[in-house]
């Protein structure tokens, strides 16, 4: 198959705007059991969840969170509890001399620049130590209810494989749904790409040949064209 070049294997802003009317007539979307991450109510908890969560799976991210906060519950507490201590509760999301250091320079600056406020906006929440795109805008959608795409590897992987958009990187994408995604999508698009790329276009196996998107999506039109070369 011939490799495309960035930027060049999109589809027509008409055939997105139809790829998320389907995906919203097909997927639950934003339900009242679609909490996160995960399941983490409280800002402060929910920064923290997310910087736990990175190479970890979702259950030992709830592990190490929640053994975390059967210790502490403020910033205040987690930077007075001792680095061993800390790195002893988030043991089973692993990587946790690094977050240790990084849970104690967030709390720090929480402390010192944002009176133990977590902020709300994608800019100043990139500033916290430990946080990246795909953290801030889980925490301005899932805790701040905001109209945000957040991109995790399942999102990534299914805007990516349609042709929504076109990106190496989860961030990139992330970016590129900024506008790609038709401005009545961008409030539930993380739910419905998420729950999509869980339900149809797995990782391994996408059940293209059911699947309602299959007339637009690049993925599956240049894998047919691969196979019809193949044969002939
Ligand atoms: S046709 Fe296949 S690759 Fe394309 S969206 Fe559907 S399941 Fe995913």
């Amino acid at each position: 198959m011939a490799k495309h070049q960035r930027g060049q294997r999109l589809l027509p802003e008409s055939e997105v705007e139809e790829a998320f009317r389907r995906l919203k007539s097909h997927m639950p979307g934003r339900t009242a059991t679609a909490k996160g991450p995960k399941d983490q109510p409280d800002p402060f908890r929910s920064v923290v969840s997310c910087i736990l969560s990175a190479q970890s799976l979702d259950r030992n991210t709830a592990a190490a969170t929640n053994a975390l906060f059967a210790l502490v519950k403020t910033p205040d507490e987690l930077l007075a509890l001792p680095d061993e201590a800390v790195a002893q509760a988030i043991r089973p999301c692993g990587l946790y001399n690094m977050k240790t250091r990084n849970l104690k320079a967030l709390c720090r600056t929480l402390i010192d620049e944002h009176e133990r406020v977590v902020p709300q906006t994608r800019e100043e929440l990139m500033r916290l130590p430990g946080v990246g795109r795909k953290c801030a805008d889980i925490v301005m959608s899932f805790t701040f209810d905001a109209d945000v795409i957040a991109v995790d590897t399942h999102v990534n992987r299914v805007a990516n494989r349609i042709g929504i958009t076109d990106e190496a990187t989860a961030d990139r994408t992330a970016q590129a749904l900024e506008t790609r995604a038709p401005a009545w999508a961008q409030r539930d698009g993380h739910f419905w790409l998420i729950q999509f790329g869980k339900a149809v276009c797995k990782s391994q196996r996408p059940r293209c040949e059911t699947c309602f998107l299959n007339d637009l999506c690049l993925f599956f039109s240049a894998s047919k064209v691969v196979v019809t070369e193949a044969v002939s």
